[in-house]
């Protein structure tokens, strides 16, 4: 019997997001919206709203959904910001910024999952740029951003995602640590000037690219 995905959606807000200290309405209105069963593998669809990443093919997957909506309350968006993400694999995360009401650049260097995420995304109706490409060297001609989320884990931050960040209390949230086990670092720039926040431990699939992992 097929699920309601309304109900668990509603439940996974509730008991995986709510109750574990996520605040910002805009953000928990923004799960509450976003249909994730769409952005799981067919096979999958009845775990979408499970409290865990999933497979999404290719190695890599889709992040669990509380740790989704904390990089993004630590963001601090506004509406009409500018944003970029880079990893879009699913796309999910990149629809919940375009729910907030962002403006969302997106890069992703798996080709087969940048063309999904923009094929699901544009049925749903949200607006992303997606580029393929080595997401740690960003996105330069649409920069500076307002904010910047990195869903995959590096050794270090990226130089290039740094400079292409705001000076107006640009935020940029990254896992920092080794292949296997991170920290979540929240980075605001003020200025020329750079705050560096530990929110606490994660476990992200490797950040590959000229500023990340050898392949
Ligand atoms: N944000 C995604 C979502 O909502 O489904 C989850 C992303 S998954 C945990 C990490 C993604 O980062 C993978 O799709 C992987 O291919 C991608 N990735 C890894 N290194 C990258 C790089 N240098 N540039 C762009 N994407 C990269």
């Amino acid at each position: 019997m097929s699920k309601n995905f309304e109900i668990l959606r509603k439940e996974m807000v509730e008991n995986q997001i709510i109750k574990r200290g996520i605040t910002d309405k805009k953000v928990i209105n923004a799960f509450l919206k976003v249909p994730r069963e769409e952005f799981v593998p067919e096979n999958l669809k009845d775990s979408a709203y499970d409290d865990c990443p999933l497979p999404i093919g290719e190695g890599q997957t889709i992040s669990q959904p509380y740790i989704v909506a904390l990089m993004t309350e630590a963001l601090k968006l506004k509406e009409k910001e500018k944003v970029l993400e880079i990893g879009t694999g699913s796309g999910y995360q990149a629809a919940i910024l375009a729910e907030i009401g962002c403006e969302v650049y997106s890069v992703e260097r798996i080709e087969t999952l940048a063309k999904r995420a923009e094929k699901v995304l544009s049925k749903l109706g949200y607006k992303v740029r997606i580029k393929i490409g080595d997401g740690t060297l960003g996105w330069p001609e649409f920069s500076p951003y307002d904010k910047i989320i990195v869903t995959a884990a590096g050794p270090e931050i990226p130089e290039s995602l740094l400079s292409q960040l705001s000076e107006n209390e640009g935020r940029l949230i990254i896992p920092i640590g080794d292949r296997f086990i991170q920290d979540l670092i929240l980075i605001v720039k003020k200025g020329k000037k750079i705050e560096r926040n530990n929110l606490g431990g994660c476990q992200f699939v490797p950040l590959i690219g000229k500023e990340g992992w050898e392949e």
